[in-house]
């Protein structure tokens, strides 16, 4: 989905690090998912970086606890997998910087647009992690506000299936695959394929976002 375009900025979910494993990371998956990034730097796009954190712990499932502290502790499984994605691109041969909204150096540098957008342009990899920094919110509108930041050309938001539908086409044989949908549709539909913040955020920037079916992992770059 990379090609063709200068600089990118892709959102992987946590649930798909972990493979088939209930939770955590299968660096066998991390791994497929670096030398695709590898390939788009490679070949010259640009690649900035917002994974979930949903392999971990997902703050709305916390049942009774706080929401504020366990968004926080969604948060920071998101900085778990950057850490891990990191390790991985570094191996392979990419510089691979993480940023993350809330402070927690030496962990890892504090978002700094500039400092990202050089690095980016000197075809390193950075991955932004700890969310928005905010509770109440997902790594989807992360993706979109960090996109709008860095100037991004797409975001391209990798899912388990293969695009948007009208239902869950797992479940209804019937389902209808949308090709396009205006981020407008989107919000006064209530289609919950992306959070109304990502949608707006993305609308009122003119910000392009591209579904796409991971299961190909080859598709990163395609
Ligand atoms: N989160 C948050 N603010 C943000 C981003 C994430 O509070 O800006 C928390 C929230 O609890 C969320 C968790 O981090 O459930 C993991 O992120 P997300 O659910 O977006 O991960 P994914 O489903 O993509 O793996």
């Amino acid at each position: 989905m990379g090609q063709g375009f200068k600089r990118v900025l892709l959102k992987i979910s946590g649930e798909f690090l972990s493979g088939n494993k209930d939770l955590g990371i299968d660096f066998e998956v991390v791994s497929s998912v670096c030398r695709q990034i590898k390939k788009c730097l490679d070949n010259n796009i640009q690649v900035g970086l917002v994974i979930g954190g949903g392999n971990f712990w997902r703050g709305r499932s916390s049942g009774k606890m706080d929401r504020s502290k366990a968004d926080y502790m969604g948060m920071l499984a998101t900085v778990i997998n950057a850490l891990g994605v990191a390790d991985t691109l570094e191996k392979m041969g990419v510089k691979a910087k993480v940023q993350t909204s809330i402070h927690m150096m030496p962990i890892a540098e504090p978002f700094n647009k500039d400092i990202a957008i050089k690095h980016l342009n000197s075809y390193g990899a950075v991955i932004f992690a700890s969310g928005t920094g905010s509770p109440y919110f997902s790594t989807d509108t992360a993706a979109a506000l960090r996109a709008a930041e860095i100037n991004a050309d797409i975001i391209l938001k990798a899912t388990l299936t293969d695009g948007i539908y009208d239902k869950d086409p797992n479940i209804y044989n019937d389902a209808k695959k949308y090709d396009t949908l205006t981020f407008t549709d989107i919000l006064k539909n209530d289609l919950r394929v992306i959070d109304s913040s990502v949608a707006s955020l993305c609308r009122d920037n003119n910000i392009p976002l591209l579904v796409f079916g991971i299961k190909n992992i080859e598709n990163i770059f395609l």
